[in-house]
């Protein structure tokens, strides 16, 4: 029950913050139905359907996008600490996105974004490293054009 009232939980911020429900379904296994009705509920109108991109590295379309996705990063490794390599917290992540928006003017990155990053960085699809010349840490993923080299030095 406890466990049922968390995941309830988290998928109301997911939808507050306006990810879709497959996605919300992905990370707390409720019903679908049950999240397209709570989608209708929070926002006043259907989810819109059709395919989401289902990594961060197809969402990240460039480097102002992955330095605040990697700004975004380091907001939530403060709040889960080296667990999020293991394991990816849908509630976490969502504290985290809600203090990066705080933290920036605009924002470049959307929930839905953040959300497939925390969970490729879970699933190592995304690594982070550290540049050699700047000491910076920085997301690497082989698989995107953005992700290759430290945003500061660009080597
Ligand atoms: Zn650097």
């Amino acid at each position: 029950m406890v466990d049922e009232v968390s995941a309830l939980n988290t998928a109301v911020k997911m939808i507050q913050e306006g990810i879709r429900p497959p996605v919300v379904y992905a990370a707390t296994g409720l019903a679908k139905q049950k999240l397209r009705q709570m989608y209708q509920e929070i926002h006043g109108k259907p989810a819109i359907r059709g395919r989401v991109p289902e990594t961060a590295h197809r969402r990240l379309k460039s480097f102002m996008a992955v330095m605040d996705a990697t700004l975004f990063f380091r907001i939530y490794k403060d709040l889960a600490g080296h667990k999020l390599f293991r394991v990816m917290d849908s509630n976490l992540m969502i504290d985290a996105y809600r203090l990066y928006k705080e933290s920036v003017a605009v924002h470049r990155i959307d929930a839905t974004t953040a959300w497939f990053l925390a969970r490729d960085l879970g699933e190592k699809t995304i690594e982070i490293r550290r540049c050699r010349l700047c000491n910076n840490e920085y997301l690497y993923d082989k698989r995107s054009d953005f992700m290759q080299t430290c945003l500061l030095c660009r080597t």
